[in-house]
């Protein structure tokens, strides 16, 4: 029977059985010590395996659960890590780094989830809030630029829709008219996404979001990409469109997520 032990993060062996033996009660295999062979479906504990070598054994962490897929247990040779999380063995280039703790692929979702520590979502009301504050800062800005086209509407409407209007002045100044309006329409949406997309990718929260200590994060935590912000800025006119009723979805919500959270998989979390 060959056995494999790890040794500081390496995987050592085959050794012989009567080897481990000696390894044991030499105190270099110890009962937390993670051992494999052929067939285990993957790495335990020595004491899980083959019994206490301590009459007095400390306080150890339960063995981990054995592991479904028995074949990626096999050590093969090359750079072999040690799951921190189940024990497994993995290539080192399967690892995933958390400050000293190295996880596998299968259980790096949970663990980083975990790690982010638990989360507390923005409700309706406090978005509701930071939405207003969005909207006065933009209205700001956006009247601002688009001043030169307002005073060129009022110039035509001054031209064309006078004291005694005539008729057939007013229709010749309505496409230039409408064309302005139109044009101030597309600016105030560019500026709103631009904002939007610049400060949820560099800041991950608007200045109404973070006036009030929210942030927008992806649904593993993780920050949000300019792909992401501008289909969730669209996804935002599905939520308007419902009769906002894809905003107060979010009041429901065990996680207070809006319908363009739901399609876009993004949260609303306090910062502290
Ligand atoms: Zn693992």
């Amino acid at each position: 029977m060959k056995w494999y032990y790890a040794e500081g993060g390496k995987q050592i062996g085959p050794v012989e059985e009567s080897a481990l033996d000696d390894l044991v009660r030499q105190g270099i295999v110890r009962d937390d010590t993670l051992v494999w062979r052929e067939g285990m479906a993957a790495w335990q504990r020595h004491a899980a395996v083959r019994g206490s070598s301590n009459p007095n054994p400390p306080a150890a962490p339960p063995p981990a659960p054995a592991a479904s897929i028995a074949a990626s247990a096999a050590p093969s040779g090359g750079d072999v890590r040690y799951c921190s999380e189940c024990g497994r063995a993995v290539p080192a280039s399967q690892l995933t780094s958390y400050g000293d703790v190295s996880v596998c692929a299968q259980c790096q979702p949970a663990y980083s989830q975990r790690a982010a520590g638990p989360r507390h979502f923005g409700g309706f009301w406090i978005r509701f809030l930071a939405v207003i504050i969005d909207a006065i800062i933009i209205a700001v800005v956006s009247t601002i630029i688009r001043l030169p086209l307002t005073l060129m509407g009022i110039g035509v409407v001054g031209s064309g829709f006078g004291r005694n209007p005539d008729p057939s002045q007013v229709l010749a100044a309505l496409p230039a008219l409408m064309s302005l309006i139109g044009l101030s329409f597309l600016i105030n949406m560019g500026l709103t996404l631009a904002y939007d997309v610049y400060f949820l990718t560099t800041k991950g929260a608007t200045p109404g979001k973070m006036a009030l200590g929210l942030k927008v994060t992806r649904a593993d935590g993780g920050p949000i990409s300019a792909g992401l912000a501008i289909g969730r800025y669209f996804a935002k006119f599905l939520s308007s469109i419902t009769l906002c009723i894809g905003f107060i979805i979010a009041a429901f919500d065990r996680e207070k997520r809006s319908l363009h959270d739901h399609i876009c998989g993004t949260r609303v979390v306090y910062t502290r």
